[in-house]
């Protein structure tokens, strides 16, 4: 938005851009639908130096086709068409008053012209090259003014270009900055001063939102072409050309097109730089930046590529992290069984379960005897193998449905859902027998048994109302087995 302030600076700068009256009255016989030739031409003739650079202009090779040279203004306007004539007599009179000198201060003009004129003439290119049936004329005017905006800030304003001579700031960076000082863009400026110059209000649109990115990629419209142009012209005049193309990439359809539309501009920038009087920006070898640009981008899409694959060894990498962790959080890493806490978990459902639909649930608690003189005897490390032996069978003895857990060093516990006392007793008698009967490991090659004292315990042996009420009737009926001699079950 222009702020009241900066729009009265402007409203009273002297030296705002300005067209000489024969222009204005250019532009304004150019609105009317039914504009004749004569009186247009009668116009500009009023301008001398216009006149004559509209009939060079008209007969470059560009607009003769091999015709016969144009003498008169009438017969340049009739070749050159109305509109271009129009916008070139409104460009030539602007670069005339607004010199195209690199000065010391402020904006450099010089740079100014070099890309209004580049975008112009790659406005009305790309307007040629899309299928759509675009006005190319209307397109050239819009693109050559977009940046007017800046001569008007420069009139008003001008320590705010000081430090952006030299090319050092790119021509978004420049946007950037006048909205920070001065809360509006030259976009906005100069599509305000095209309207009182009395442009059509498509063309002061085109100015308007020339910094905006095209949306279509297929079917480019007028407006997108003069927002396409200004970063064409970088191309040409900033630094590291074929990044700009490569950034262009969506919009520029393929290789023939990109290298006619790159040729075609070429071709024409320094003839009309001629006529504007300025140098024209130097030469680009369209071949060689499509190529430097197609380097870039498949450079771009291979780190990308490798970024992904980076991502996904990453995701795989955390997704195995997550289910150790989460492995380690449920299970005893030597035995393999669920862990105390887990146990603890399940049993404390079980319970809650069992109190509120009123089914069975009994628990085995199991402690080695001796287990310490096993260690002591043959090492820990085989002390690691009979508890890894142990667990097995007891997994082995479980039904489907028991819950079964390493509860501490040789200590375990067994969940029997839905299993009566004496169910839960028959399972401990099974797993001492299985002790009692076959050795549970062999220690070179000699069989070793172990025993276990075990404690039974059901939800119906007492008026628990906590699970830790169950567990720990389990682990005393345990004890008991211990101090009645091991190797035993205490049921009561
Ligand atoms: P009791 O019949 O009274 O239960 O005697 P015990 O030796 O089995 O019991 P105690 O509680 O005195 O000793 C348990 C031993 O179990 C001591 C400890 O070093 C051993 N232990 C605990 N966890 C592990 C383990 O993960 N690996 C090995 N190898 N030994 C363990
Ligand atoms: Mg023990
Ligand atoms: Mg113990």
């Amino acid at each position: 938005m222009i702020s009241d302030a900066l729009r009265q600076s402007l409203a009273t700068c002297p030296t705002l851009p300005s067209l000489p009256a024969a222009v204005l009255k250019v532009i304004e016989l150019a609105r009317d639908p039914d504009v004749k030739l004569q009186p247009l031409v009668e116009a500009l003739n009023h301008d001398p130096a216009l006149t004559v650079r509209l009939i060079s202009l008209a007969n470059t090779v560009y607009y003769t086709l091999g015709g016969r040279p144009a003498s008169t203004l009438r017969e340049a306007v009739e070749r050159l068409g109305l509109e271009m004539s129009v916008s070139l007599a409104l460009g030539f009179s602007l670069a005339r008053s607004y010199g195209n000198r690199a000065r010391t201060k402020g904006l450099d003009l010089h740079k100014y012209w070099q890309r209004s004129l580049t975008s112009a003439i790659a406005a009305r290119e790309l307007a040629r090259h899309v299928p759509n049936e675009l006005d190319s004329d209307t397109i050239f005017t819009a693109a050559l003014l977009q940046d007017i905006g800046m001569l008007a800030l420069d009139a008003v304003e001008g320590p705010i270009y000081a430090d952006t001579l030299g090319g050092n700031l790119q021509h978004d960076e420049i946007s950037l900055r006048e909205r920070i000082d001065l809360g509006a863009d030259h976009t906005e400026i100069g599509a305000w001063l095209a309207a009182t110059w009395g442009l059509s209000p498509l063309s002061c649109e085109w100015i308007r939102y020339s910094h905006d990115c095209p949306v279509n990629q297929q079917s480019l419209t007028g407006g997108e072409c003069v927002m396409l142009s200004g970063r064409l012209a970088d191309i040409w005049l900033a630094p590291d050309g074929h990044k700009t193309l490569a950034q262009l990439e969506p919009w520029l359809g393929d290789d023939t097109f990109r290298s006619e539309l790159l040729g075609s501009i070429q071709e024409q920038l320094p003839i009309i730089a001629e006529l504007f009087d300025v140098d024209a920006p130097d030469r680009i070898d369209p071949q060689q930046l499509l190529f430097e640009s197609k380097q870039l981008l498949l450079e771009r899409s291979l780190n990308l590529y490798e970024r992904l694959k980076k991502q996904e060894r990453e995701l795989a990498q955390l997704r195995e992290n997550n289910a150790k962790l989460s492995e380690a959080v449920r299970f005893d890493p030597l035995t393999r069984l669920f862990n105390r806490q887990y146990l603890m978990q399940l049993f404390e459902s079980c319970f809650c379960e069992a109190q509120s639909d009123g089914s069975r649930l009994s628990l085995v608690f199991i402690d080695l005897d001796h287990f310490k003189q096993i260690n002591d005897k043959h090492g820990h490390h085989f002390g690691d193998e009979v508890l890894r032996a142990f667990a097995k069978l007891l997994q082995g003895t479980s039904e489907p449905g028991t819950i079964v857990g390493r509860y501490g060093g040789e200590e375990f516990l067994a969940i029997l859902k839905n299993r009566s006392h004496s169910e839960a007793s028959a399972f401990a008698d099974t797993l001492c027998a299985k002790l009692r009967d076959q050795p549970l490991v062999h220690h070179a090659g000699v069989p070793v048994f172990i025993t276990a004292s075990v404690g039974v315990v059901s939800l119906g042996d007492g008026d628990f109302s906590l699970p830790k009420e169950m567990i720990h009737i389990a682990d005393q009926r345990m004890y008991l087995s211990k101090r009645q001699g091991r190797n035993r079950i205490t049921a009561q």
